[in-house]
């Protein structure tokens, strides 16, 4: 919950828990959720948790990733939500900054299947807390040495305990 004692732009110290409507209008779509938040009841001011509010960008990001919307404002919006700068996301997609800078102004639309379903991946996978794929672009920058000798688990791979019997 958000600790707060007094408002901070009045000072009132009548703050009350609300559940508030967000919206966020991307690339000519609203994406609306609602939050729990602390609302004055002197100024009106509402105060939401920051991570609250990430992952309703995150939530946004993947909606626009899942339905292909990538042009400029979604490409530039689905960057921020992931928290990267617009070098950082170069490097992992292998591309140059300026390249990222065209797609999310416009001036070269994104239209690369695959870097849209790594984008789609890396939205989906931050907004359920996991990072196959940005730690494996990462690691393909610098990859591990391989093994000669390689023991590999599949479903059908019989356990320590089977093996026994
Ligand atoms: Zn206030």
């Amino acid at each position: 919950m958000i600790k707060l004692r007094n408002c901070v732009r009045c000072e009132s110290d009548r703050l009350e828990d609300a559940n508030v409507e967000r919206l966020r209008e991307v690339s000519g779509h609203v994406f609306s959720t609602v939050l729990p938040a602390r609302r004055c009841g002197n100024c009106g001011e509402e105060y939401f948790e920051g991570v609250d509010l990430v992952r309703f960008d995150l939530a946004v990001a993947r909606a626009l990733a899942d339905a292909a919307v990538f042009d400029g404002p979604a490409v530039l919006f689905m960057r921020k939500a992931l928290g990267l700068l617009a070098k950082d996301l170069a490097a992992l997609l292998a591309v140059r900054a300026e390249t990222v800078s065209r797609w999310e102004n416009g001036k070269t639309p994104l239209v690369d299947r695959p870097v849209k379903a790594v984008l789609h991946q890396l939205v989906t996978e931050r907004a359920t807390g996991a990072s196959t794929t940005e730690s494996y672009l990462r690691s393909l920058v610098k990859p591990r040495r391989l093994a000669k000798r390689v023991k590999v688990a599949t479903e059908a791979t019989a356990g320590e305990d089977a093996t026994r019997e």
